[in-house]
């Protein structure tokens, strides 16, 4: 229903990163972070107007005000939050100067924000904007003419998967994900965007995830039987599918039919609601990692995987999505996000996988920042199995072929420390 478009002013990494989870939990999911004025309008400029700028008001360098006028010079938002640690009066008075030049100033939150919080405050503005019609840019209206879903059909055999490499800034492989494709027979290979969707209303996901796991593991129990070793493999996991009690048996049969060590599986797991995790997920999460099986929570920092949640859940990684590591290279303060989250995987002892390492300066400022795994275009776009039995015996025979970088001895120690 939402197709909101925010910007979030905040120099405080973690703070942006937890703004930015309230905003996804709240099904917003077009977010611009800037951790300055001059990268907020930057971004403004390049990705265009947005509907709400949250702005903190306390920065070193230009302050929010100063957004708050190019905002209003410019109408490059439609409206305002306005955050601040300060005391009430500083937050009225900034507010009452907005609206003095003629901005629409949705509200003022004391810091810490909270999900409800900017909930609420996004109803409001949804409630005065929205109209019946209104260019709401829904998924489903760009899909290709897929036809009705059948529930009861047996997709099986055109559900194919791709799998992507993650491989160590040593260049040891760490694993695979598969990426989940559709052989469709009249409309050629489609990718996940158009398709999930579909399949979420036909209530098709389940089918779609024991169909992966099993392409997933008979894959790796494949390769121990040839090769002596399993491929570590990584399955997408829709967090409702953590809600069915007999989700962990299913799984544990699975791993029966093919049976590699329950630690070459990861699960990985993306929280789009901000509701309490029900008991049964929690649950099922502490018996897959009681099982040996790994969980690693998919795109950190955009869903509701907040970090006092990390402390509460099982979780052995973290996956750090795209949108924090393009143009990093260009970016301090996007690689300082990145660092940040680095820093706190590694003193909780979680693996952490950087996604969308997509150019040589990606990779190369990842690298200065420590040495998670990567993964992304600069190592290997998702590729057919055919292709992939091919990369990994090029990985383990010739791995300058296939590695774009040098790989790094283990024992260096990370830059700049
Ligand atoms: P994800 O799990 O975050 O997967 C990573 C996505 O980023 C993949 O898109 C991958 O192709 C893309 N990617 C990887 N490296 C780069 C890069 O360097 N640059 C850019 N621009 N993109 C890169 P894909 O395959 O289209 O999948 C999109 C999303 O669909 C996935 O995001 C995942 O959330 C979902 N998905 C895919 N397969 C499955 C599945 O089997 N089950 C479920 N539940 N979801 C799936
Ligand atoms: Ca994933
Ligand atoms: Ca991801």
């Amino acid at each position: 229903m939402r197709s909101l478009k925010v910007l979030i002013l905040e120099d405080d990494p973690f703070q942006l990163m937890a703004l930015h989870q309230m905003l996804n939990a709240n099904q917003v999911f077009e977010v611009l972070t800037a951790i300055s004025v001059e990268t907020a309008l930057r971004a403004l400029e390049r990705q265009g107007p947005v509907d709400i700028a949250i702005c903190d008001l306390q920065m070193d360098g230009d302050d929010g005000l100063s957004l708050i006028g190019h905002l209003a010079a410019t109408s490059l938002a439609q409206a305002v939050i306005i955050l601040s640690s300060a005391e009430a009066s500083v937050l009225d008075g900034a507010a009452q100067l907005a609206r003095q030049q003629g901005i629409n100033v949705l509200g003022v939150l004391q810091k810490p924000a909270s999900v409800t919080a900017i909930g609420e405050l996004l109803s409001e503005w949804l409630a005065l904007v929205e109209m019946p019609g209104s260019a709401s840019r829904s998924t489903t209206s760009e899909l290709p003419a897929l036809p009705p879903l059948d529930a009861t059909h047996d997709y099986g055999a055109e559900w194919i998967a791709y799998f992507q490499p993650k491989v160590g800034l040593d260049g040891e492989l760490s694993g695979v994900e598969l990426l989940a494709r559709w052989q469709h027979p009249s409309l050629g290979l489609l990718a996940p965007g158009l398709f999930l969707p579909r399949l979420e209303q036909a209530g098709l996901m389940p089918n779609l995830t024991w169909h992966m796991l099993e392409l997933a593991l008979s894959l790796s129990y494949r390769l121990l039987l040839a090769r002596g070793r399993a491929l570590p493999v990584a399955v997408n996991i829709p967090p409702q599918m953590l809600d069915q009690a007999d989700f962990v048996p299913r799984l544990l049969l699975l791993l029966e039919r093919f049976p590699v060590r329950p630690h070459m599986l990861t699960l990985e797991v993306v929280e789009q609601s901000a509701r309490q995790m029900a008991v049964v997920q929690f649950e099922n999460l502490l018996r897959l990692r009681m099982a040996g099986c790994r969980l690693s929570i998919d795109d950190f920092g955009t869903g509701a995987s907040n970090i006092q949640r990390l402390l509460e859940l099982p979780f052995s990684e973290l996956k750090i999505p795209a949108e924090f590591v393009r143009g990093m290279a260009d970016d301090r303060r996007k690689s300082a996000v990145v660092g940040g989250a680095l820093f706190m995987a590694q003193k909780m002892a979680l693996n952490v996988v950087i996604e969308g390492v997509e150019t040589r300066e990606d990779y190369e400022a990842v690298s200065m920042l420590g040495s998670p795994a990567i993964q992304g275009y600069f190592i290997a776009r998702p590729m057919s199995e055919a292709d992939l039995l091919n990369w990994l015996d090029e990985l383990e025979h010739h791995p300058e072929r296939v590695l774009g970088f040098r790989a790094v001895k283990p024992d260096r120690a990370p830059a700049g420390r």
